[in-house]
């Protein structure tokens, strides 16, 4: 399939951003966007990269009303030596399809993806920031257009892909967050669609999110629908616990995003040396870790921020700190390590970047 390119005229190019720093995260785009339409029997079709404009759906559209929506998210880096790299993107490509399947959505020929995404970041490559932390998020997602009330999979879809300049995660400076564990809300059981990357889980986490607020504490750690003692994730991140040199994560049991960052910390921690076990973690020996100083470092793990080390933790009302609330060592060490991989400061020995002249 072609795909058919209008570009703006220079005059109606928007103004670049002034300081990337001062741009909250996802509120500006660039000037074009890439969509395309499916319908059922004919396929995908009409693929074109245009200007970025509204699109006009029926309010009966079936994504309005069951949700059948995915998306992904991943960057676009400007490299110190001018090339733009883009971290394993095939991966976020493979995901994107397997939330397809979940969601009874049809799937995208990943290297026409991986086409489509390519051709657009170059097209808009003045658009990406060049300070360290800064990037280009790519956004691909993927809606139900079809009109009608009855619960199905539609027949009718559309996939497009919005890019926006994002500033460092960290802006004042690489610091732990505070998680809130909530005992009343879960964001995902085993079965359901908490691996697919879904609107609904987002929108299915937002109460507990504000309760943490409420509380004080930037993020939810999520515990296990089960039990609910066995931690999962947290907010929209991968977590990972330090005892000593051993890092142990969530096992990918169903019910766990296949981060792409926690796939590659894993690599990463292995080749530094590391022990790392996927393996339950219940949130009684998480807090006793802490007690008794085993459990020596926190982290997150995701696109937006990289590495989101944790300083604290609110569990029934008790407020557990990690070692001295500062960044831990191992924290320090992978965000440097990637974020000097994505700048081109490192060597791509593990083969993850997508190179563009
Ligand atoms: C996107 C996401 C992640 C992180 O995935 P990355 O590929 O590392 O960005 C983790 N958990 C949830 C729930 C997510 O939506």
């Amino acid at each position: 399939m072609d795909i058919a390119v209008t570009t703006c005229k220079p005059q109606e190019r928007k103004a670049l951003f002034k300081n990337i720093l001062e741009v909250p995260f996802g509120s500006i785009f660039t000037d074009h966007f890439f969509i395309m339409t499916y319908q059922k029997g004919s396929g995908w079709h009409s693929a074109r990269i245009e200007p970025l404009r509204d699109i006009c759906l029926h309010p009966g559209a079936l994504v309005f009303h069951y949700g059948q929506e995915i998306f992904e998210g991943l960057k676009a880096f400007h490299r110190d030596d001018g090339k733009i790299i883009l971290f394993r993107p095939e991966k976020n490509v493979a995901r994107f399809n397997r939330s397809a399947r979940r969601m009874c959505m049809p799937e995208v020929d990943n290297e026409f993806f991986m086409e489509a995404m390519l051709q657009l970041v170059t097209l808009e490559r003045r658009w990406i920031p060049k300070q360290r932390g800064s990037s280009l998020y790519i956004r691909p997602t993927m809606i139900a257009t079809e009109v009608g009330l009855g619960v199905r999979s539609a027949t009718d879809y559309l996939f497009y892909i919005l890019l926006a300049p994002v500033g460092p995660y960290y802006k004042e400076g690489f610091k732990p967050i505070g998680l809130y564990v909530t005992t009343e809300y879960i964001r995902a059981a085993v079965g359901g669609v908490g691996e697919a990357k879904t609107g609904g889980n987002y929108a299915a986490s937002l109460l507990a999110g504000e309760e943490a607020h409420k509380a004080g504490y930037s993020q939810v750690l999520w515990l296990d629908a089960v039990n609910h003692e066995y931690v999962e994730e947290v907010g929209a991140m991968n977590i990972f616990f330090a005892f000593g040199k051993t890092l142990v994560t969530a096992p990918l049991n169903g019910s766990i995003l296949h981060g792409v960052t926690r796939e590659s910390v894993i690599e990463l921690a292995r080749h530094l040396g590391y022990t790392v076990r996927e393996d339950r973690l219940s949130i009684h020996d998480l807090t006793a870790g802490i007690e008794k100083g085993t459990l020596t470092e926190i982290f997150g793990t995701g696109t937006a921020a990289s590495i989101s080390p944790v300083g604290k933790i609110s569990f029934k009302g008790k407020e557990y700190s990690i070692g001295n609330g500062g960044v831990g060592p191992i924290s320090q060490k992978l965000y440097d390590y990637l974020l000097d991989l994505q700048y081109g400061r490192r060597a791509d020995t593990f083969n993850w970047l997508t190179v563009i002249d």
